[in-house]
């Protein structure tokens, strides 16, 4: 009986999937969603409505995950930039592009149009589960599309939020939230989409990558990774401890560009040591746990996860946790090597490993050890020399030299991984290109007809033999 009831549950989940992407795929072939204006006032919509809301995101946040009001707000303000940004830009970036018309296509003009993809689906990760949610989304609206966007459900409240915000702006045949667990995103994968763009983990986006294949679906993969913060002999070692802190506090850790682990040089060790110590405190004073500008674990899984990856015998600073609040305190570990556990997984948490080098080789061949690509690389130096031999010899997504994260926040800046940190890139104009297809045409005249290429060819090889020289 248990079994019967599950298979109509399953199969009523399915049906409602193949209706929501069939209903979102008659309304884009519609054409209802083309023209700059419908783009345009959707974008503006979503903009007043996430202002109309912004106190319902920051109790949700604060609800499922204990994020501190500053830090809801990086989120909130972070989207509306782009929203701005976006509907800033759109009609410009809306235009054809002309090219130049090669030898052989002439007498004709050429030109590359964007033009939208269709049905997409976009999936959530849970640690900025509106923004990272509703961000691609920005951009599938500028470019056309239509959408349905799977929240994380580790955020239950976040997601009513968001349900609640976006079913005010659209109607579900053009963005349609659909709440639930990884079953529903496997009902949604069996259905054919134009493209997936997902954000996780790079387990997860296997998984995705697998099922969109099934439909040779494209897929836009924004990972995780190990992201190196590498502090050269020369840095200026008070500025370098603010900001690699303040980037890898930041939700508890739990940020995809967080700086994962440091590099230091031997040389300056046990100055920045001290200088990090001593940042920690001047951050949060003695009593962390009920300082509210510091955040908690999402849930009891990853709070284990997390905590056990702390080694007592190299805490710097903090150590401490509270499984009942899911604290973990701001923790500097020191005297790291790359063979421990703490190195062999992306860290997610407010733990800090310090590594150290003594040459830049050295340096490189640590780096190589890496699980993969990281999503982001930091390097704090005053030199020219040691910043062009770290990016030659590091790959990596994107990243910051003398600061950590805010490469996130300009739009001019493609955000994506590479390897195993993810494909494809999205925000500002990035994100209009990821959700468009680039469609070349040539357009020709017929006043003018060349017979150059028709058969009898006769002789005309010799033409081509010039050509070619
Ligand atoms: P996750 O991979 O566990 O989950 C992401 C999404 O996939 C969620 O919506 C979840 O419900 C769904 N999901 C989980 N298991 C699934 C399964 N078996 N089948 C189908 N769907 C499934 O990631 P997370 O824990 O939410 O987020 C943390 C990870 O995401 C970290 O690795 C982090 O680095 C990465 N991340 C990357 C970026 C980026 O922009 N590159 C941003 C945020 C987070």
């Amino acid at each position: 009986m248990g079994a019967a009831l599950e298979s109509d549950a399953v199969s009523a989940r399915q049906e409602w999937a193949t209706q929501a992407v069939a209903r979102q795929r008659a309304f884009f072939q519609s054409g209802a969603t083309r023209s700059y204006g419908f783009r345009v006032q959707a974008l503006k919509k979503l903009h007043k409505a996430i202002l109309d809301h912004q106190q319902d995101l920051v109790d949700a946040l604060y609800t499922d995950i204990g994020r501190p009001e500053f830090e809801a707000y990086i989120e909130i303000s972070t989207l509306v930039d782009e929203l701005k940004h976006t509907i800033k830009h759109l009609k410009a970036w809306m235009k054809p592009e002309k090219v130049a018309t090669s030898l052989w296509a002439q007498p004709g003009r050429s030109r590359i149009e964007s033009v939208p993809l269709g049905v997409n689906f976009i999936i959530g990760p849970y640690n900025y589960p509106f923004l990272l949610a509703v961000q691609p989304l920005v951009g599938a609206i500028a470019a056309g599309n239509t959408a349905i966007v799977k929240p994380s459900s580790l955020n239950p409240t976040v997601a009513d939020v968001m349900e609640t915000i976006l079913h005010k702006c659209f109607h579900e045949d053009h963005v349609h939230v659909f709440k639930g667990s990884s079953d529903v995103t496997n009902a949604l994968l069996e259905e054919k989409f134009d493209h997936v763009f997902f954000t996780g983990s790079p387990r997860v986006g296997r998984i995705i990558m697998a099922a969109a294949a099934k439909h040779l679906t494209p897929v836009t993969l924004e990972l995780g990774g190990k992201s190196p913060t590498i502090v050269h002999k020369d840095a200026n070692l008070t500025v370098a401890a603010r900001r690699i802190l303040a980037g890898k506090m930041l939700n508890a850790g739990q940020t995809c560009i967080a700086p994962d682990h440091i590099y230091v040089h031997a040389s300056i060790k046990e100055a920045f040591e001290k200088e990090m110590a001593d940042t920690l405190k001047a951050f949060y004073g003695n009593d962390v746990k009920s300082n509210r500008d510091f955040g908690r674990l999402i849930n009891d899984k990853h709070f284990k996860r997390v905590a056990g990856l702390i080694d007592k015998a190299k805490v710097l600073a903090g150590g401490e946790t509270d499984a009942a609040q899911r604290y973990i305190a701001p923790t500097l570990l020191k005297d790291v090597r790359m063979d421990d556990a703490i190195m062999q997984e992306e860290i997610f948490g407010p733990l800090l490993p310090m590594l150290t080098y003594r040459s830049l080789p050295e340096l490189f061949e640590m780096t190589r050890q890496l699980p993969d690509h990281p999503l982001a690389l930091y390097l704090f130096t005053e030199s020219e020399a040691v910043e062009r031999e770290v990016l030659d010899n590091v790959q990596f997504g994107g990243g910051c030299i003398n600061n950590t994260v805010m490469h996130v926040a300009n739009p001019h800046l493609p955000f994506g991984g590479v390897g195993e940190s993810g494909m494809g890139a999205y925000h500002g104009k990035n994100s209009f290109d990821v959700f468009s297809h680039k469609r070349s045409i040539l357009k020709a005249t017929t006043r003018l007809d060349i017979k150059l290429r028709y058969p009898p060819y006769n002789d005309r090889v010799k033409i081509m033999k010039r050509t070619i020289k």
